[in-house]
């Protein structure tokens, strides 16, 4: 039985998974609409020749850059693509004409790659405080602090990839924006997953994850008005993966992008209230957290290669979830964690077969 009621119609459109995967986090299941789309262009390549292919495309990618553009709150000659959300981040910082001696304010969320980025280029890196143990950011401190202090921007990671926790950017981009500065966020969690129209004045994804859409596309959205224009977008390209990004995109919206965020709330809580408890294992999100992701701690005395043993267990019962390693947010945690990102396919019987793995798998 199927978590959402949105199940049946997400798991028809593509194949079935030979494994409980329980992986959006790391790479959603593309949609046979949106293999059958890059096949085609791939086809239409070697058939008319590639530019020509891509000359043919140019209204549905025009159409699909609209789309994209739409779902993360700017428009669509605000956007780029690169190859990933990493991608996009450093072509940001290297063509963004920040200071010589840049500050950037993160949350405790940050993702390590990122924190590598800011860190190779001698930027000063400052964590924001935590309003609650799940690791919200504290928005009164951070409206307390711009009063003395302004960073050259904030950098927030929407969800980061260690935690289900949403941080609330709208609220952030209002204080950020009320003492002038910038706010740039790493949506490569949360686009197709949460509401991304936020205000911000860059925003950055991935296409593999919540959209379910191919690997090796990436996308930026730096708002006119708040930066000097920045050519971004690289010039080759893998064209056929980008159609295939717009076609999922167009399923989400043809779902109803509100729809599709409500359910993956709702899974998540299904998913919490499922594993809270089971064998000693954690949950680390409030229970109502708005996001398909949920984190287990290990039972206490576990170290990190015993949670990576029982993540190898898990894929040897057929079961797909993440290990994640404290590299992912080195500012929250030295522990490893279970990571258990369904999408709306998941079934109840997913949950149960997790659930009592993890129960014989505590000591
Ligand atoms: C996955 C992830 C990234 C990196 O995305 P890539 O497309 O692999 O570069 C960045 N930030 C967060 C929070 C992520 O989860």
């Amino acid at each position: 039985m199927y978590v959402s009621e949105l199940g049946e119609q997400w798991r028809r459109s593509r194949l079935r998974p030979e494994v409980v995967h329980l992986d959006s986090a790391a790479a959603g299941r593309s949609s046979n609409a949106v293999i059958g789309t890059i096949s085609a262009h791939l086809w239409r390549e070697t058939e008319r020749g590639s530019y020509i292919a891509a000359e043919d495309r140019v209204e549905e990618i025009a159409r699909d850059k609209r789309d994209l553009a739409s779902l993360i709150g700017h428009t669509a000659d605000e956007l780029a693509f690169r190859e990933s959300a990493r991608a996009a981040l450093r072509a940001l910082l290297t063509y963004w004409n920040l200071p010589i001696s840049t500050t950037v304010w993160v949350a405790k969320n940050e993702f390590g790659p990122n924190l590598v980025e800011f860190e190779r280029r001698g930027f000063a890196v400052r964590p924001l405080p935590d309003a609650d143990i799940a690791g919200h950011v504290d928005t009164d401190a951070l409206e307390n602090m711009l009063q003395f202090e302004q960073p050259d921007f904030i950098h927030i990671c929407h969800i980061g990839a260690m935690s289900g926790i949403v941080q609330p950017v709208t609220r952030i981009v209002e204080i950020a924006h009320a003492a002038g500065v910038p706010v740039v966020v790493d949506m490569a969690q949360t686009a197709g997953h949460t509401p991304t129209v936020t205000g911000a004045d860059v925003v950055y994804g991935t296409s593999r994850k919540w959209l379910a859409g191919p690997r090796g596309v990436g996308f930026v959205a730096v708002r006119k008005d708040a930066l000097r224009p920045v050519e971004i977008e690289s010039s080759e390209a893998f064209v056929a993966g980008r159609l295939g990004l717009g076609m999922a995109v167009s399923e989400v919206l043809g779902i109803g992008q509100q729809r599709v965020f409500r359910e993956l709330a709702l899974i998540g809580r299904a998913t919490r209230e499922r594993l809270d408890g089971i064998g000693s294992w954690e949950v680390l999100e409030p229970v109502d957290e708005p996001s398909a992701i949920t984190t287990l701690a290990p039972p206490p005395g576990w170290q990190p290669s015993d949670v990576a043993a029982a993540r190898a267990k898990l894929l040897s019962l057929g079961i797909l979830v993440t290990c994640a390693d404290s590299w992912r947010a080195p500012l929250t945690t030295e522990q490893s964690l279970l990571r258990v990102s369904p999408h709306l396919d998941v079934e109840r019987e997913d949950l149960d077969k997790l659930a009592d793995a993890l129960r014989t798998m505590g000591y």
